[in-house]
C-alpha cells in the first residue's frame, strides 16, 4: 500500500522551530508537502498592505530555502484558500492536512469551511496553535465568559504554569518528492518597483533565523527594556512584532526565553514588563477572537454617536508627517521609511489623529494597516480603539496626550526627531519639540524657514483639547 502524503499549510506560522502543524506532519511518517495561498479575496478590505507584502516575500524566501534544505516543498498557490487547499489536497491524494490556527474573523470562517470539504472529501484536517500562549477560549471567568479587560487575563497567564514549552524543529521530515510545481515568488509580484518606497526596511532581516538573531541580541539588553520601553530615541525594546505577526518566532519561544534568561542573570523580575506586553498581544488576540467586530466598530457603543470630522487633506498632512508637530511627525516618518513605529510614538500619533484632528480611528487604523511591517488585526485593532478611548481596557478618551510634553519627556534631547526630522536637526533640544516657539535668530540660526522647511502646527494643541473635549461631552449627553 502507498502512503498517503501530508499536506502542510503555512499562514502566519513562518517557521520550523515550535511548530505544531509541522510536528504533527512529520510524526505521521508519511511524505510531507508545504503550501501557502496567497488570497487577497478572502480577508476583503484586510488583505495584506504594502509593507506586509514586502515581508511577506522575504520571509517566504526564508522559508522555502529552511524547508527545501530538508527536501520538503513549499508549493505557492493563489486564489482563494478555501477552494485552492482542497484542491491541492486532492491533486497530491493527500491523507491529511495540518495547520496552525488564525484569529481574524475571516480566517476561522474560511479554515471551518477548508475543514468542513477536506473532511467530506475523506481528507483528515487537524489545526493546532503556534501563535498564542493559550487559547482564549481556555481564558474565561468562572462563568465561562471571556475577560473585558487586561489584567485577568494577564493574571490567568502568570499564574498558572500553563505557557507550554516550546519545542525544537523535528530532526527529521520527509519531503514528497514529486509535488506539483506552483507559482514562483516573483510571480506574485510582492515587492515594490517603481517608487522601489522600501529602501528603509532593510533594516530587517525577515525570517525565522533573522527572528532568532533579533531575540537574542534582545535578551543581551533585556535588563534595559523596563527603564527604556517608553524612550522612542533609544533601540530598548524588541522589535519582535513582525517576527511575531508573522510567526517566525512564537510568543512562547519569546516567553521561555526571557525567562530563562533572566533566571540565568541572577534577576527574575527583569522578564516581568517585558512578559507583560505579550500578555498584551494575547489580549488583544482574545478579544478578537471574542468580539470580531472590534476590527470595524467601538466596542464601547456610545462611541457610534461620536461627532467624527471627515477631512481627507488633515489626514494626508497627518500620513506624510506633516503635522507641525514633531514628535507625531518623527514618528509618521519613521513609519513610512522603515515600516515600524516605536510604541510610545504610536500612542501619541494616534491620539494626535482621533483627538487634535477628530477624525474617525478606522482611517488610521487602515493607514498603518498598510505601512506596518508588522501590521496585525488583532493589536492594530486594539490599539487604534485604546487611544480613541473606545474600546476595552482603554485610555479614557478625556486623558489627550500633549505632543509637546511627550515628546519632551520620552525624546528629552531630541535625538529621535532629529534623526527623522533632518530639516530640525540644528534645532537646541529646549526648541525641538515645539519649533514655532523658536525665535526669527534661533530659526535662522538652525537654517529653518518655519512654513517652508517645516510646518507651523496645523492646530493649536489647546483649542483642539477644547474641541475634543466638547465632543466627548456630545456622545456623554446623549
Ligand atoms: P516590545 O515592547 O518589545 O513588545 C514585545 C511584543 O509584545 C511586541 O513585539 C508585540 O507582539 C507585543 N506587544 C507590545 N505592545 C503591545 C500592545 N500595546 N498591544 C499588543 N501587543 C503588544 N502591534 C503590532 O504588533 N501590530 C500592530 O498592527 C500594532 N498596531 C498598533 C497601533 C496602535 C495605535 C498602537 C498604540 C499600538 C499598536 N501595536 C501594534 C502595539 C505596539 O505598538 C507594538 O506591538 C510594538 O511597538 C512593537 O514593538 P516591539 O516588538 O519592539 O515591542
Amino acid at each position: 500500500m502507498t502512503e498517503k502524503p501530508v499536506l502542510l499549510w503555512f499562514r502566519q506560522d513562518l517557521r520550523l522551530a515550535d511548530n505544531p502543524a509541522l510536528a504533527a506532519a512529520a510524526a505521521a511518517g508519511a511524505p510531507v508537502a508545504a503550501l501557502f495561498v496567497l488570497d487577497d479575496d478572502t480577508p476583503g478590505r484586510w488583505r495584506w498592505g504594502g509593507a506586509s507584502r514586502w515581508w511577506l516575500h522575504r520571509g517566504l524566501a526564508a522559508l522555502q530555502r529552511a524547508l527545501g534544505d530538508r527536501g520538503v516543498p513549499l508549493i505557492l498557490r493563489r486564489g482563494r484558500a478555501d477552494a485552492v487547499v482542497p484542491q491541492v489536497a486532492a491533486a497530491l491524494h493527500a491523507g491529511a492536512v495540518h495547520w496552525n490556527r488564525c484569529y481574524e474573523p475571516f480566517a476561522i470562517a474560511r479554515d471551518t469551511t477548508v475543514k468542513a470539504t477536506l473532511r467530506a472529501a475523506g481528507i483528515a484536517a487537524d489545526s493546532h496553535n503556534a501563535g498564542l500562549l493559550a487559547e482564549p477560549w481556555t481564558v474565561t471567568t468562572g462563568a465561562g465568559a471571556p475577560y473585558a479587560v487586561f489584567t485577568p487575563v494577564w493574571r490567568a497567564l502568570r499564574a498558572g504554569a500553563t505557557v507550554p514549552v516550546p519545542t525544537a524543529a523535528p530532526k527529521c521530515v520527509r519531503g514528497l518528492a514529486d509535488a506539483p510545481a506552483g507559482d514562483t515568488l516573483a510571480d506574485w509580484r510582492l515587492l515594490p518597483t517603481s517608487p522601489d518606497w522600501a529602501g528603509g526596511f532593510a533594516v530587517w532581516r525577515p525570517g525565522e533565523a533573522g527572528a532568532r538573531a533579533q531575540l537574542d541580541a534582545f535578551l543581551d539588553g533585556l535588563d534595559n527594556y523596563g527603564g527604556g520601553r517608553d524612550r522612542p530615541d533609544r533601540a530598548d525594546t524588541s522589535r519582535l512584532s513582525p517576527h511575531l505577526h508573522w510567526g517566525e518566532i512564537g510568543p512562547r519561544q519569546v516567553w521561555h526565553a526571557a525567562l530563562a534568561r533572566a533566571e540565568a542573570e541572577r534577576a527574575p523580575d527583569a522578564a516581568e514588563p517585558f512578559l507583560r506586553e505579550l500578555g498584551w498581544r494575547e489580549f488583544a488576540h482574545h478579544l478578537l477572537y471574542h468580539r470580531p467586530e472590534m476590527t470595524e466598530r467601538p466596542l464601547r457603543s456610545e462611541f457610534v454617536r461620536f461627532p467624527w470630522q471627515d477631512d481627507a487633506a488633515q489626514r494626508a498632512a497627518w500620513q506624510r508627517g506633516r503635522t507641525g508637530y514633531p514628535l507625531v511627525d518623527a514618528g509618521l516618518r519613521q513609519l513610512w521609511a522603515t515600516g515600524w513605529m516605536h510604541n510610545r510614538v504610536r500612542m501619541v500619533a494616534a491620539s494626535f489623529l482621533v483627538k487634535h484632528l477628530l477624525q474617525p480611528w478606522q482611517h488610521g487604523a487602515a493607514w498603518f494597516w498598510d505601512t506596518l511591517v508588522d501590521a496585525d488585526l488583532a493589536n492594530n485593532s486594539l490599539g487604534w480603539q485604546w487611544v480613541a478611548g473606545c474600546g476595552a481596557d482603554a485610555a479614557p478618551f478625556f486623558r489627550i496626550f500633549n505632543p509637546v510634553a511627550q515628546g519632551e519627556r520620552f525624546d528629552p534631547d531630541g535625538a529621535y526627531v532629529r534623526r527623522w526630522l533632518p530639516e530640525l536637526a540644528r534645532l537646541p533640544a529646549p526648541l525641538i519639540h515645539r519649533p514655532w516657539t523658536a525665535s526669527a535668530l534661533e530659526l535662522g540660526d538652525a537654517g529653518i524657514r518655519l512654513g517652508a522647511d517645516y510646518p507651523r502646527p496645523m492646530v493649536d494643541h489647546g483649542a483642539a483639547r477644547a474641541a475634543a473635549l466638547a465632543a466627548f461631552a456630545e456622545i456623554k449627553r446623549a
